[in-house]
């Protein structure tokens, strides 16, 4: 089992530290050679939704990912990641991968609130830390084969359709692995 980390920009290190606590290998995409390595599973990481798509697409690397995704390999989107893989962003123009029916609103909790930590429940795993840092949330479900797993303040924060996890928050910034977990152990099928 191998895990590939998009690795363009943002927290993506968090992430492959978290995924190798938990004894999963983990490989980095930085280059369009990356995408043709083999792996099973993809973690789009947080940080500038707008330069991960720009690179994505500079890279020529957007259409190898966005068909692996189509096929079903699982993908775990955390905050910007989230943006990359939803439908529909409410306040931007911009779409990337968009294979995912949900409704995102981008910097969605104001200037005040840019950043906040919360602890609250995630269907199947209970209370977790959360950490938010100019987060998106979810704003629509598009389609009822999309999961909600965790409201936060009224707010839709943590949603799966199919092979796609998505998080507005960022797991691998706290000291919980629970949510890289519940991803390995009943997405990626091993
Ligand atoms: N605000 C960022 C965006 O719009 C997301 C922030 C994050 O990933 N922490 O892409």
């Amino acid at each position: 089992m191998k895990v590939a980390v998009l690795a363009l920009q943002g927290a993506f290190i968090e992430h492959e530290n978290m995924l190798n606590e938990l004894g999963v290998e983990t490989i980095e995409l930085r280059q369009k050679k990356d995408c043709f390595e083999e792996f099973d599973a993809l973690v789009l990481p947080g940080g500038e939704s707008t330069v991960m798509g720009k690179l994505l697409r500079e890279l020529d690397m957007f259409d190898i990912l966005k068909d692996k995704i189509e096929k079903g390999m699982p993908v775990f989107g955390t905050c910007a990641g989230l943006l990359l893989l939803a439908g529909n962003i409410e306040n931007d123009y911009r779409k990337h991968i968009g294979l995912m029916d949900i409704t995102a609103e981008r910097n969605a909790y104001g200037r005040q609130l840019g950043s906040f930590e919360t602890v609250s429940k995630f269907k199947g795993i209970g209370e977790i830390p959360m950490r938010f840092i100019r987060a998106p949330y979810i704003k629509n479900i598009d389609d009822e084969s999309v999961e909600v797993l965790s409201v936060v303040d009224d707010k839709i924060v943590a949603a799966r359709e199919k092979n796609m996890l998505v998080t507005a928050f960022h797991p691998e910034l706290t000291d919980c692995n629970e949510v890289h977990k519940y991803f390995i152990d009943n997405m990626c099928n091993i």
